[in-house]
């Protein structure tokens, strides 16, 4: 078995793939007697090992779809499993959508959730915040359901949860009447988008750009609704989407791994080869595209107010020291929320993700840019590659004590703590 980039592989002595609540919570109270251990996978696409386990392992890939949908409120009941390819389809059957999205739609909404995945925009929170409620069954083999009125505490909690306090098995999401969204791609100098970020980010729905490294290049995409039909030129998307995005970088990525001294030159290629791209359509097939390179990923949030000091920070550092990397850093805004786990836990945040080619080697520069991120009160996406364990998470989480609590309550017996998870949240 192995995560989306291939960088972890682990043997789960079984894999369950349960089709009702009834069957999920027999293998929990299973697990329970027997003293044995259970982690739980979506699609795989987290880089950091939460789903290892030499134990059994629960997907619920045959647990998806829609439960109901609630028009009134605008809110659908959906089936954990769920993948969000099919929730934009099922949702925009009834006429509705979700607010915002990340950059992928291969994630299970379970997953996604769990791991406070986001995308970009300073007007919206990440995918935990659109949801109103969860259904789990906990480490004792109950289901137990929680929202902003029901076990609020709890609920804060299950929002962001990394699998630690059960096996989540419905979550409601707070969705939007359906809309269409007009995506502008274009080529721009990175000096001049930090002098107009504040603007950018206040005059668009969302935007987020991507830094070329070693170049003075950054490619924009900036997203805004829009009454214009679905674009049926659709062969412009797939140059940009999946030939020049994908195939094209592809390449780019084998040359500069194989001949590391061009690495500079095939970045500054790269940048060259982003033009203006526009493109509408549905807001599910505008927020998410096919990533078909593979990667290895850190990611990290910090305080908007400290963006553009680490910005200064990681550009100087990659201009300086970076030889081998030609992934551009991609650059995120969010709204602060309340959630106990959620990196953007009482604070607007940025987000920066560097990204390395799966066959090269992400040590050092993850750990250089890590530093930077730390000393400005960052905080690491749950499923990206970072080095934490319980001290650091404790200092970086005003409520990590309350959730430790909780997660002792719902599973006092630890079938969900794996070996990882007992670093991040064992006693
Ligand atoms: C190509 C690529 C692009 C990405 N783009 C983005 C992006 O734009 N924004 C962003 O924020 N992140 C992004 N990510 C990260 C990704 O969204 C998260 O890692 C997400 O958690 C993956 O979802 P998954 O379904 O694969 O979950 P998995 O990685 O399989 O699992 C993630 C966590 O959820 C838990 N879990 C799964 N199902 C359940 C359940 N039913 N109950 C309780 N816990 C459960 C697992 O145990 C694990 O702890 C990207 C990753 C990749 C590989």
């Amino acid at each position: 078995m192995k995560n989306w980039s291939g960088y972890l592989e682990w043997t789960p002595t079984r894999i369950s793939y349960p089709t009702t609540e009834a069957a999920i919570q027999a293998l929990v109270q299973t697990a329970r007697r027997e003293g044995r251990k259970i982690r739980l996978i979506g699609s795989g696409h987290s880089f950091t090992p939460l789903s290892v386990t030499t134990d059994n392992l629960i997907s619920l890939d045959h647990y998806q779809g829609l439960v109901h949908v609630d028009a009134a409120r605008q809110q659908a009941t959906v089936r954990a499993g769920t993948k969000l390819h099919a929730l934009g389809d099922i949702l925009h059957g009834h006429g509705l959508a979700l607010a915002n999205m990340g950059d992928i739609n291969a994630q299970s909404i379970a997953g996604a959730v769990s791991t406070g995945t986001h995308g970009t925009g300073t007007g919206f929170g990440n995918m935990s915040t659109q949801v109103v409620a969860i259904r789990l069954v906990n480490g004792h083999g109950e289901v137990v359901t929680c929202s902003a009125t029901e076990q609020p505490e709890l609920f804060r909690a299950a929002q962001v949860s990394i699998g630690a306090l059960g096996i989540i098995t419905e979550l409601t999401l707070q969705c939007v009447p359906a809309y269409r969204l007009e995506l502008v791609i274009d080529k721009a100098s990175l000096a001049e988008v930090l002098a107009t970020l504040a603007e950018r980010n206040a005059n668009h729905r969302n935007f987020e750009f991507y830094w070329f490294p070693n170049t003075p290049h950054v490619m924009t995409k900036t997203v805004n609704t829009t009454a214009a039909p679905p674009d049926p030129h659709s062969w412009r998307d797939y140059l940009q989407d999946i030939v020049l995005e994908n195939y094209g970088f592809h390449l780019a990525c084998e040359i500069a791994h194989r001949f590391p001294a061009l690495t500079h030159a095939v970045a500054r290629f790269a940048a060259s080869t982003t033009s203006h791209h526009r493109k509408v359509n549905h807001s599910h097939r505008v927020f998410t595209t096919p990533r078909l390179v593979k990667f290895n990923e850190m990611e990290y949030n910090v305080p908007l107010a400290a963006y553009p000091e680490v910005q200064k920070e990681v550009v100087s550092w990659v201009n300086k020291n970076n030889t081998t990397v030609m992934f551009p850093l991609e650059n995120r805004f969010v709204q602060g929320d309340d959630i106990f786990l959620s990196p953007a836990y009482q604070r607007d945040s940025a987000y920066v993700a560097a990204h390395v080619y799966h066959k090269a080697d992400f040590k050092a520069y993850f750990g250089a840019l890590e530093a930077i991120f730390l000393a400005h009160g960052g905080r690491p996406h749950w499923g990206k590659i970072h080095t934490l364990t319980q001290p650091q998470l404790r200092d970086c989480y005003p409520e990590f004590g309350t959730f430790t609590r909780l997660r002792a309550e719902q599973d006092p017996d630890g079938v969900f703590l794996s070996g990882y998870l007992q670093t991040l949240f064992g006693e």
